[in-house]
């Protein structure tokens, strides 16, 4: 059984990642708002630096709005900093003196409903910054202001690098759009809630109910003793890639597709855990499902 797309409820779609004038971005909070309600998206976090929006005073124009916050402790191994998004955060958690990544990142934890690493390529954080922070649920295996912006967007490597490392961490996509260029609708998720509220979007996050996009839609993942089917819009490579501790390479890929297909089977070894689902439309734009860990 995947949750995500086994579950009963309904299919959302996200953004967890953005700023507005509030801190570096182009956009007020009542324009950023109108702008993904006309883009069809049913929920929406503004993620200012060490700032929270209330998202009560805006019209949410139908979508289910989320408060959030991105901080961004020191302390990184290779200098930069470690930035993190906590989505239900009411209030920014105080800065110390002596922080380390782990020990801030902690504290949002403690008051948000979601916390996330971002763009682990852009700040060139590795695994080993990332796995001794406790609290979060994952990283952004795609960010599209990253991507647009340096071509750095696309963190896959450090996402399987810690499931490797036995983390149970999903991947989200998100856009933290500026709109300082064109970084708007790039990247988002497609969450399963059994309703679109805020407690219900919170529990479906913490629950890895969702997957990640820059445009292809995955219909369903579906196990068998050997196998994983998959249904997708049209797209032209299928990959089930398995991340598993002890073992080197493990991914399979579907071969020699000639045009775009809508469903896939592919082959697993015996014991292969977790899985993890990709598909790359015509264009090249890819969606990722979260692992499926099946033991
Ligand atoms: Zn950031
Ligand atoms: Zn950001």
């Amino acid at each position: 059984m995947f949750d995500a797309f086994d579950a009963p409820g309904q299919w959302l779609r996200g953004n967890l990642h953005l700023h507005t004038t509030v801190s570096d971005g182009e956009l007020t909070p009542q324009e950023a708002v109108d702008g993904y309600s006309a883009q069809g998206y049913d929920f929406l976090a503004i993620t200012d630096h060490d700032r929270v929006v209330d998202m009560d005073e805006l019209n949410n124009q139908g979508m289910t709005l989320l408060h959030g916050v991105e901080i961004a402790p020191p302390g990184a191994e290779l200098g930069q900093t470690v930035h993190c998004v906590g989505i239900g955060a009411s209030e920014v958690p105080e800065k110390r003196e002596d922080d380390t990544p782990q020990a801030a990142i902690g504290r949002l934890s403690e008051i948000c409903e979601a916390c996330f690493v971002a763009h682990p390529s852009w700040s060139s954080v590795t695994f080993a910054d990332i796995l001794p922070i406790e609290g979060i649920i994952g990283v952004e295996v795609y960010n599209h202001t990253c991507h647009t912006g340096i071509g750095r967007g696309l963190s896959e490597v450090q996402w399987d690098d810690l499931l490797a490392r036995g983390k149970r961490f999903f991947g989200l996509g998100v856009d933290d759009a500026h709109c300082h260029y064109n970084d708007l609708y790039g990247g988002w998720i497609m969450l399963k809630a059994q309703e679109p509220t805020r407690e219900a979007i919170f529990a479906a996050l913490r629950a890895g109910h969702f997957y990640a996009s820059q445009g292809p839609t995955i219909e369903s993942v579906q196990f068998g003793e050997e196998t994983v089917l998959v249904e997708c819009s049209p797209a032209v490579e299928c990959f089930a890639v398995c991340p598993m501790p002890g073992s080197g390479s493990t991914n399979w890929r579907t071969s020699d597709v000639r045009e775009a297909r809508t469903s896939y089977e592919l082959p697993l070894r015996a014991g292969t855990d977790p899985v993890r689902v990709c598909i790359v439309d015509e264009a090249g734009r890819r969606a990722w499902s979260n692992p499926c860990w099946r033991s």
